[in-house]
């Protein structure tokens, strides 16, 4: 069982609080535009091994972009 966290680009903004928030310091931002002209966050297949399913960075997003998931196969 692991954790995981899903990131909806579209709705990122670019701001970078989630990267601060993560206690790991798993999440970073994508060098690529998202559709609205942002660099959107992402996690790495890797990074996301290590996920403790904390949430503070779901609870740290102020567009509500993250989504996390504990315990999931
Ligand atoms: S749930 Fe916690 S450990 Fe996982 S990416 Fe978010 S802040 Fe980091
Ligand atoms: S806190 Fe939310 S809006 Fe800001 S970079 Fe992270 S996912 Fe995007």
């Amino acid at each position: 069982m692991a954790n995981k966290i899903v990131i909806d680009e579209l709705r990122c903004k670019g701001c970078a609080l989630c990267t601060v928030a993560c206690p790991q310091n798993l999440i970073k931002m994508s060098k690529e535009l998202n559709k609205q002209g942002f660099l959107p966050a992402m996690i790495s297949r890797a990074d996301l091994e290590r996920c403790t399913g904390c949430t503070l960075c779901a609870q740290m997003c102020p567009d509500v972009a993250i989504e996390v998931f504990k315990g999931v196969k």
